[in-house]
């Protein structure tokens, strides 16, 4: 009977080791992963227990899909270093005081694990010639919100905002490529480079030519509808800036003079409208410009946050909340971008 020297503990989204060497700083460690795209890296630290004192040389671990088909390895090298020795630390290394026996490990994912579709996957040791259950995680799927002009409208509220999105999915073992984008607008200097416009996507798959590689191109398609905008942590996506600072800074001048000219609250509205960036500081998931309130009155924008409460009063949050544009006569106001 063969016992494990690693306990597989799920995946994390930040891990530092503290100067001690001995205390772990952890966050959002879990062995349930939610995604709007995949495939998808998971997530930048693989979450470990390691015996330190069986652990001999390197430690294998496959990760096993519901069908036993092997997607994924991670090698593990256990190496015993005198303090003083190790001035640099290489990369996707972790140092360590080495304590009784069982020690929590957060290794860097890196280009490691990266898992095709949603499902239960198993992790194992190979030890032995022996494959030993250490551990498993699930990967599920989200569904991509609808894109709306509400949306799309918060989406250019926002400064981080990403205009367009790329992958490019690829195989270790051959050269075949498949390059797709999405964004806010087509973009015919990226199609003339081979990038595919998602929405127009016809192939299910996309199938490498060794065979190797299979991906399902739907979530793809969702993916890159529902990261657009999103500040992410994926590191899969190639993504390119909505605004240049320039460009921010010209809104924050026209609207400085606009503000300055003494002009009817019609004025304003219309360039706050053509102009959403103006209320970045409410983070819009939705942006609604004059919604009516009952049948009389209707209020410059409402404006629905990430937890789905209107804003931007997010104390008082009703269902009536919304955002009016005042204008203080002669006051000079910083539209704060
Ligand atoms: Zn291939």
């Amino acid at each position: 009977m063969s016992t494990p020297d690693i306990l597989f503990l799920g995946f994390c989204s930040r891990a530092e080791i503290d100067r001690s060497g001995a205390r772990w700083n952890v966050l959002g460690l879990s062995s349930i992963l939610q995604t709007y795209l995949l495939p998808s890296h998971l997530a930048p630290f693989i979450a470990l227990s390691v015996n330190i004192q069986t652990l001999r040389g390197t430690g294998i671990l496959h990760i096993l899909d519901q069908d036993g088909v092997k997607g994924g390895e991670i090698t593990i090298r256990g190496q015993h270093v005198e303090g003083a020795e190790l001035a640099e630390e290489p990369p996707d290394t972790v140092t360590m005081h080495p304590g009784e026996a069982w020690t929590p490990v957060f290794m860097p994912n890196g280009d490691g694990i990266a898992v095709p579709k949603p499902g239960k996957f198993s992790v194992i040791q190979v030890k032995d010639g022996l494959e030993i259950p250490i551990g498993g995680f699930q990967v599920i799927h989200i569904e991509a919100p609808p894109l709306t002009a509400d949306r799309i409208a918060a989406i250019r509220s926002d400064p981080r905002a990403a205009k367009s999105m790329r992958i490019q999915l690829g195989c270790k073992r051959c050269p075949a490529t498949y390059r797709v984008y999405f964004g806010l607008d087509r973009d015919p200097k990226l199609e003339a480079e081979g990038w595919r416009w998602s929405p127009e996507i016809q192939d299910t798959e996309f199938k490498c030519t060794c065979g190797v590689g299979t991906v399902e191109l739907r979530y793809v398609k969702s993916g890159l509808v529902a990261l657009l905008g999103r500040p992410s942590e994926q590191t899969d996506l190639n993504i390119v800036p909505l605004y240049e600072r320039s460009a921010l800074q010209q809104v924050r001048d026209k609207f400085h003079d606009l503000l300055n000219s003494e002009p009817q609250e019609e004025r304003i509205q219309r360039f706050i409208t053509d102009n959403p960036i103006l209320l970045h500081m409410f983070s819009a998931v939705n942006l609604i410009p004059k919604p009516s309130i009952g049948t009389k009155f209707a209020a410059d924008f409402a404006i629905l946050d990430a937890r789905g409460r209107l804003g931007p009063d997010r104390d008082r949050a009703s269902k009536h909340q919304t955002l009016e544009t005042r204008r203080a006569p002669g006051a000079g106001v910083d539209p704060c971008i």
